[in-house]
């Protein structure tokens, strides 16, 4: 008798009844089998008859809801006891300022890869508290790429290279961390637990829960405990990373509903066969996008180089703003929503995270042909 292999469940590949499909850059799709948990948790949290938002952050349930948090990011990063998880009230744009205090020196710079719109934005916060340094411009290409590592700069001296593994808004991702002479701290907010990527060439990562993590206004953030152990220790404790490693995230209040959610996500990722089977699936689903721009004879227009193409957030410009507009009221009759691209980006942007289900890239390339026929 052959091996019974125990086969890794696929995520569902269409929506329910009544819900569309949902391109949003986040707050983005979620599984529903996550959504219907949470709605009976809401109710009655494992059988404690107090709903999920009543619960006490110092009672049983919460303890087990966080013991169950830390134990599925763990089996989605694959990183061991040398690093400390760590979710924080706030989102991602508060952590540049939070890094550079906590681990920069009065006197220290932070070397940044400047990819595209929240590195941008990233590198103003740092540089509020901290010197910040260029290692790369991406405003000279307009953000069309991200670099090799013979592009950045010498960063030997810098507290740390600054970079983001997906630019959600622009559309390009890294396809592996840059090798660099400093330590690494990546911005992964759009593409954290989406594919294997080398977690452990970091000394900081984090990512703010809208996208693949699920609830908005909190952000997990994934450090080496060495890091912490050399954090300035002068700081107001509720800014200080050390400090939410040491009190498991909740030296006060913390946002338990988002700590649930997080949970959740990663349990489902986990489920579904952790980053590594996503990485695939992923790929796949943008493929169908990218194949129907690159047979459109130019009508849709890419701005990053094919080679830097994300398989997150797919980003593209149509000949005109009337025809963007065209674009967005026709699909979203199709049900495909939330497809305008960023408001200081212009042109359409899908982002098809892990939860996006597959079928919706399809519909979408199939849309994509017909309109460009019609149009083009
Ligand atoms: N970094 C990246 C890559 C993002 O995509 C976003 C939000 N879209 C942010 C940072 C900002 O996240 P937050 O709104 O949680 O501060």
């Amino acid at each position: 008798m052959p091996h019974a292999v125990s086969a890794v469940p696929e995520p569902p590949a269409t929506p329910s009844v009544g819900r569309v499909y949902n391109f949003s850059a986040g707050p983005a799709a979620m599984p529903e089998s996550v959504l219907g948990q949470l709605r009976e948790e809401m109710f009655d949290l494992f059988g404690t008859g107090i709903g999920l938002l009543e619960q006490s952050h110092r009672g049983a349930a919460y303890d087990r809801l966080l013991a169950e948090a830390f134990q599925a990011v763990d089996a989605c990063s694959g990183l061991g006891d040398e690093w400390a998880t760590l979710f924080l009230p706030g989102g991602s744009m508060q952590q540049f300022s939070l890094m550079a205090m906590n681990f920069v020196p009065k006197d220290g710079w932070v070397a940044f890869a400047d990819t595209g719109l929240w590195a941008h934005k990233g590198e103003h916060e740092t540089s509020c508290v901290r010197r910040v340094r260029k290692a790369f411009d991406g405003t000279a290409c307009r953000y069309d790429h991200v670099p090799a590592d013979g592009e950045i700069s010498d960063c030997s001296g810098a507290a740390y290279l600054s970079y983001c593994s997906n630019n959600t808004v622009e559309g390009t991702q890294f396809a592996r961390p840059p090798r660099v002479a400093a330590p690494l701290f990546c911005d992964a907010t759009s593409d954290i637990f989406s594919r294997e990527y080398d977690l452990a060439a970091h000394d900081l990562v984090f990512a703010s829960g809208q996208k693949n993590l699920g609830a908005s206004g909190i952000t997990m953030v994934l450090v080496r405990r060495s890091l912490l152990e050399r954090a300035d220790r002068s700081l107001p404790p509720m800014l200080s990373y050390a400090h939410f490693a040491r009190t498991e995230s909740r030296p006060n209040t913390p946002p338990t509903f988002g700590v649930r959610v997080i949970g959740l996500m990663a349990k489902w990722i986990a489920d579904h066969g952790g980053p590594a089977a996503f990485g695939p699936r992923n790929r796949a689903k943008a493929a169908h996008i990218y194949a129907s721009i690159d047979r459109s004879g130019g009508f849709y227009r890419p701005s990053m180089r094919a080679d830097c193409r994300s398989d997150m957030s797919i980003s593209f410009q149509l000949p005109s703003d009337a025809l963007v507009d065209r674009f967005v009221a026709e699909s979203e009759r199709e049900g495909l929503c939330g497809l305008r691209g960023h408001r200081e980006w212009g042109g359409i942007r899908a982002c098809v995270y892990n939860a996006f289900p597959a079928k919706g890239c399809e519909l979408l390339a199939t849309f994509m042909d017909e309109f460009a026929r019609r149009n083009g």
